[in-house]
């Protein structure tokens, strides 16, 4: 299927330097990839292991406060812009470490693991959004 007119390894056959750019970045980067010799298949830690959301999974959502909503959105690198609703399933605005304003319940922040609908977006972005977003840290570890 690579080497078929759409597949991409026609692509770099045919001098497709457009989808050759869209799709690898460049000729060059596609070289960088390297053959299957050095391909080392990943081996995830057998081990399990809990991620930290930032704030305490064990109080009970209904006990949640401001200072429970901004903690969690402080994890993450962004911050509450609202006071903490009465109902956990009402929505708030929060901003993200690279500035985005988006609405979202603490249902669905917290317990949902939600974020910024900008930045997930952009996963290409993820390493860059790591510095300020402790939760995404463990994720790219
Ligand atoms: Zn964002």
């Amino acid at each position: 299927m690579t080497t078929r007119p759409r597949g991409t390894m026609a692509w770099l056959r045919d001098h497709d330097e457009e989808r050759v750019h869209a799709y690898f970045g460049s000729r060059e980067q596609w070289a960088a990839i390297g053959g299957w010799a050095g391909f080392e298949e990943p081996r995830p830690p057998r081990t399990p292991t809990y991620l930290d959301h930032g704030y305490d999974e064990d109080k009970d959502p209904a006990q949640w406060t401001g200072h429970d909503l901004a903690a969690a959105a402080a994890f993450r690198g962004g911050e509450l812009l609202s006071p903490a609703p009465e109902d956990i399933r009402t929505a708030v605005k929060w901003r993200c470490g690279l500035g985005h304003v988006f609405s979202g319940s603490p249902f669905l922040i917290l317990l949902g693991g939600h974020w910024c609908p900008e930045c997930v977006r952009d996963p290409a972005g993820y390493s860059r959004q790591a510095e300020h977003n402790r939760f995404l840290v463990q994720l790219l570890d």
